[in-house]
């Protein structure tokens, strides 16, 4: 027995109690047959939107229109969607509407990949139409249905075998795979955002490497919002990154301009962490890499983003022209750098505007700014001890007022 399962079944029990059919359904039931860390299960049943509502007491309404309840536990919340078949395809996006059945055949039927479409009921036992067990076993990732239609019905599918692929480390089907070729340049009608979201997945995975010839041979980016603007053959795939550091990387090794970031439709802290990625890679691109310039980084950047980055170079060097300098360019040095930081904010200095203003009987101004700034910079560089007093001592000898 799984814990998410076992903390799952009294909802399953329940809808069947009342006459209606459940099942575990999709990602859970496949990373569960892949021995994988399973982390919400969904549900899928017979009962319609509005049965699950009545029997269950906490329900939220997200997605009800397509067949989606919500259904609070204790300390859980689960989906449970309702058995349905999609409706027509316009434009090769996600259906405009929903047809609610009472087949589970039908509901497993709509879904990308055969490994995404077994059911498991309460006792565990598999419901596999498609024999997405063999493929699991096998390790393929096969379209349901024919693999040519199911991509035109829904472009998305691509970058989600794409993203399997590179998350699990799996083969694509020779024929899905095909499909997902000629289907490519339909990525055009897909919203940028459900693009990103897959592409967030796609670049975190353990077997991205794998993915690379195959996103080389669909010639995806092509047809991809942003990236289509990179005039590359093959546009770089980095290992060891997130969706922030690979996009910093690629403004970095194509030189692209940041206002292109808006064609990603991304959050304006997405866009933050992308330049500071960016800003970091150039940093070690070309500043010198002393200790005290790594003091100044650790401090300004934070020791995490500084110690992906470091990993990232190690790991793609070659590719991103940057020397890798093991002695200095450390992650164990960068702990040591951050544990001994005698700041960690401007705010954490022991002197402000206000004590600088009465000290120098002086007018506020950018003299100000400029001198907290250089004070900062002393402190973490330990060459003046962060007590009010050292600090005004130490700014009537170094800065001119
Ligand atoms: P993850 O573990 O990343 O959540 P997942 O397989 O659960 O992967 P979801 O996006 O959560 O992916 O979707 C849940 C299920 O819904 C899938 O397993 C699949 O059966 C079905 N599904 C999702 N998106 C599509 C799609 N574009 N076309 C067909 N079926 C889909
Ligand atoms: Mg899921």
């Amino acid at each position: 027995p799984y814990q998410v399962f076992e903390d799952a079944r009294w909802i399953l029990e329940v809808l069947e109690n009342n006459g209606h059919q459940a099942y575990f359904v999709g990602g859970s039931v496949r990373d569960y047959l892949m021995d994988k860390h399973i982390s919400d299960v969904d549900i899928t049943t017979s009962a319609l939107p509005e049965e699950v509502e009545a029997l269950f007491e906490k329900t939220l309404p997200i997605g009800k229109e397509h067949g989606t309840i919500i259904v609070l536990g204790q300390e859980q919340q689960f989906e449970v969607t309702t058995f349905r078949k999609d409706g027509d395809y316009v434009d090769h996006r996600r259906p405009t509407s929903v047809q609610f059945v009472t087949d589970l055949y039908e509901d497993v039927a709509r879904r990308d990949f055969t490994m995404n479409a077994i059911a498991m009921d309460k006792s565990y036992q598999l419901h596999d139409y498609f024999d997405g067990l063999s493929a699991i076993k096998n390790k393929i990732i096969t379209a349901v249905g024919t693999p040519i239609d199911r991509m035109e019905e829904d472009a998305l599918r691509i970058m989600r075998g794409v993203r399997f692929q590179a998350q699990t480390g799996f083969n694509l089907d020779r024929e899905t795979e095909e499909a997902m070729r000629q289907t490519a340049h339909l990525l055009d009608k897909i919203a940028i955002e459900r693009i990103v979201v897959e592409l967030k997945k796609m670049i975190t995975g353990q077997f991205i490497n794998r993915t690379i010839s195959t996103i080389n041979h669909l010639d995806m980016f092509k047809h991809m919002p942003f990236f289509k603007h990179i005039h590359h053959d093959t546009i770089f795939i980095p290992q060891q990154s997130n969706f922030e550091l690979w996009i910093g990387s690629l403004c970095y090794l194509y030189d692209l301009e940041f206002s292109r970031l808006t064609h990603l439709k991304i959050s304006n802290q997405e866009k933050r962490e992308i330049i500071s990625y960016y800003n970091l890679l150039n940093a070690f691109k070309h500043e010198d890499k002393s200790r005290v310039n790594m003091i100044s980084l650790v401090y300004s950047y934070g020791d995490k983003k500084v110690k992906d980055v470091l990993q990232f170079i190690q790991e793609n060097e070659a590719r991103l022209n940057i020397q890798f300098h093991p002695t200095i360019m450390n992650a164990i040095l960068v702990d040591e750098i951050y544990d001994k930081l005698p700041i960690y904010d401007k705010v954490d200095l022991n002197i402000n505007g206000q004590v600088l203003m009465s000290t120098f009987n002086k007018k506020g101004g950018p003299w100000i700014k400029d001198t907290l700034n250089k004070v900062e910079q002393a402190v973490i560089l330990n060459k003046v001890k962060n007590t009010q007093n050292d600090l005004i001592e130490w700014v009537r000898e170094n800065v001119e007022i």
